[in-house]
């Protein structure tokens, strides 16, 4: 009963704040945003040292995987700002020719972000710079797995923003449920398929706008003539940096048989020269409590098993073999949509083909994960792997309502009389 209290007053909180018209000015928007950028720079050791207790992530990794991107998003946000909050003029026609007509975007309101617990701080803060740009209030729903972040962002959030307008909620699945029987705004959900369904199920009841980022099986597909030492020192870091939970990291191989052995040879030497991947091995207890090895790359995998049917989320690599790129492309194709496709390639004409004849939430060709760090390309899944994009502008966007604004002078009556019932035509002219 207390959370439901506690959850509803948070709600209700944020909810008068944001009616109280103070998110519209940009200026206090602005000011909130260095706020958030402040909060990441002096509590960095903090930070870091809960991901630590969490999911045992190395001190040296937190910035370079999580906190500078956040900072980036909001250095972009603060220096944009204007840019994206300002109306936007779109073409007219001949009957609208003198007419002033944009489109404004305006705030939604309160945005729900649940967040998940393999990138407690990003998958939550990075929604909520676009929140606060768009000038909407948001209660946020760390991970209850990320423990020691969701303590530290509740204690932290507080001290440096609007303290009704962004509310942390702690809690597990019965919190969050109880959340999502409330009216939001939109919901950012970042987390399983399976949860996302239910979000979109709950947001139903309200017809609440979703984003989902999910995750999925991220084919990598190595062809035969590329430089294959180095594709495989990329994908190892890919794939076993955060221990494989990461929801872009390559979830599999496919490559042709002759070069299978190589492929495993490469990654084993890989492997051996950095042994941090091993050092900061970690699972999480409730995922994938069957699969606790160190990094693994299984060969020769049918494309059946089971490990090719969920996303694996751990340092497992299985290599499924295929025949050429048709072959890999009918194998994508035969699957749920992934939420990135990574393609290594000399071949610029076949790299193209391979883009066009698929699809995911993203590409990164001859490298993985990079899309994800650029914020002017939009993040986000298609199919299972999520609805909805984000990162940067399209952040702003996705948490904007594009309100259609056309102004018209009450004169030049005249140009209108014919669209008028012609009794009515004579009045008019009157
Ligand atoms: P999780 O278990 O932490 O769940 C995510 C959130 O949903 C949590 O806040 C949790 O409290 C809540 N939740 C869990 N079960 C629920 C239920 N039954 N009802 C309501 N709320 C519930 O995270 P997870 O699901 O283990 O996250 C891993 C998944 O997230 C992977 O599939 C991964 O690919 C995906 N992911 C996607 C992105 C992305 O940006 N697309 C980023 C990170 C993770």
């Amino acid at each position: 009963l207390d959370t439901v209290y506690m959850e509803r007053q948070a709600l209700r909180q944020a909810r008068e704040a944001f009616l109280s018209g103070r998110t519209r000015p940009i200026e206090f928007r602005l000011q909130q945003l260095h706020a958030l950028k402040s909060m990441i720079t002096e509590k960095q050791t903090e930070i870091a040292n809960a991901l630590k207790q969490d999911i045992n992530r190395s001190q040296y990794d937190t910035p370079l995987l999580e906190l500078i991107g956040i900072e980036n998003e909001i250095k972009l946000a603060i220096e944009k700002l204007s840019e994206w909050a300002a109306p936007r003029p779109v073409e007219k026609n001949l009957l609208t020719i003198s007419d002033e007509v944009y489109i404004h975007p305006e705030p939604l309101g309160v945005v729900l972000i649940i967040g998940a617990w393999n990138y407690p701080w990003a998958v939550t803060l990075l929604p909520l710079v676009g929140a606060i740009a768009a000038g909407n209030a948001a209660v946020v729903k760390p991970s209850e797995l990320s423990e020691s972040s969701a303590l530290l962002l509740h204690a932290l959030l507080p001290r440096y923003l609007d303290k009704d307008l962004y509310p942390v909620v702690t809690g597990g699945v019965t919190e969050t449920q109880e959340l999502l029987r409330l009216r939001f705004d939109h919901i950012f959900y970042t987390g399983s398929s399976t949860v996302g369904k239910q979000v979109m199920e709950a947001a139903a009841h309200h017809l609440t706008p979703v984003t989902l980022e999910l995750g999925g099986k991220s084919p990598c597909y190595i062809d035969k003539n590329c430089d294959i030492r180095v594709a495989c020192r990329r994908i190892t870091w890919g794939k076993f940096a955060n221990c494989g939970q990461t929801c872009i990291a390559p979830d599999y191989i496919l490559c042709d048989p002759c070069i299978q052995g190589r492929v495993v040879e490469c990654i084993r030497q890989t492997l051996l020269v950095a042994p941090d991947f091993h050092r900061h091995f970690f699972i999480h207890p409730r995922n994938f409590t069957a699969v606790t090895p160190p990094p693994t790359v299984l060969k020769d995998v049918p494309p059946h098993s089971r490990l090719m049917q969920e996303e694996i989320f751990g340092p497992l690599l299985p290599i499924v073999t295929v025949g050429d790129m048709d072959d890999a492309i009918r194998f994508i194709n035969e699957r749920e949509k992934p939420l990135a496709l990574y393609i290594f390639c000399s071949n610029k004409k076949a790299v193209k083909r391979m883009i066009e004849e698929t699809s995911s939430g993203g590409v990164t060709v001859n490298d993985v994960m990079m899309h994800y760090t650029l914020c002017s390309l939009p993040f986000g899944g298609v199919g299972q792997s999520g609805m909805g994009r984000y990162h940067g502008r399209h952040t702003f966007d996705q948490l904007s309502h594009h309100r259609a604004c056309l102004i018209r002078s009450l004169g030049l009556e005249s140009v209108n009389l014919s669209r008028y019932p012609p009794q009515d035509r004579r009045r008019a002219r009157r």
